[in-house]
């Protein structure tokens, strides 16, 4: 049984606006924005608009409406980071690596032969996330 959907997690607070965020693009059903840790240089998260724990509760229709959108992330975070390739997440429940309990998809620029750095390791530099994010947003 998936435990319920708690409003007060931090990407519910950045969909309401309450925190910031470095946003790199938006729609109807997905928000996307720089991840503060990130694994890769570029490494951006796609969130639902829909509130939903994680990938065992989002109903089937808002998932399928949201794989369009992560589908265009993704070949922007391609283009704009000139990646040879990407690296595709989502961790689900605390034993599954999930921390934030809003469903997310990580999208992670990756080059032969570079590895990817700890999750959840250290804060990235405001301002080379801006960097990175002006570069992704400039590919859509
Ligand atoms: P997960 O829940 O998939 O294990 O990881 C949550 C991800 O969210 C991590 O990659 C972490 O670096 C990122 N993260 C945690 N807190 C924040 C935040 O306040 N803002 C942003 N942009 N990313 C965050």
């Amino acid at each position: 049984m998936t435990a319920a959907y708690d409003n007060a997690n931090i990407f519910a607070k950045i969909l309401r606006g309450e925190l910031p965020c470095e946003k790199v693009y938006d729609d109807e059903h997905v928000l996307a924005f720089m991840d503060i840790m990130p694994r890769a240089d570029g490494h951006v998260l796609v969130i639902p608009k829909t509130p939903a724990r994680n990938i065992l509760d989002i109903d089937a229709a808002h998932l399928s409406q949201m794989m369009p959108s992560l589908q265009t992330v993704a070949r922007a975070v391609k283009t704009g980071m000139q990646a040879e390739g990407l690296t595709l997440q989502q961790f689900t429940e605390s034993a599954g690596g999930q921390v934030v309990f809003h469903l997310h998809f990580h999208i992670l620029p990756r080059w032969e032969g570079v590895k990817l750095r700890p999750h959840t390791g250290d804060m990235e530099k405001p301002e080379r996330l801006k960097d990175h994010a002006a570069k992704i947003r400039a590919a859509f």
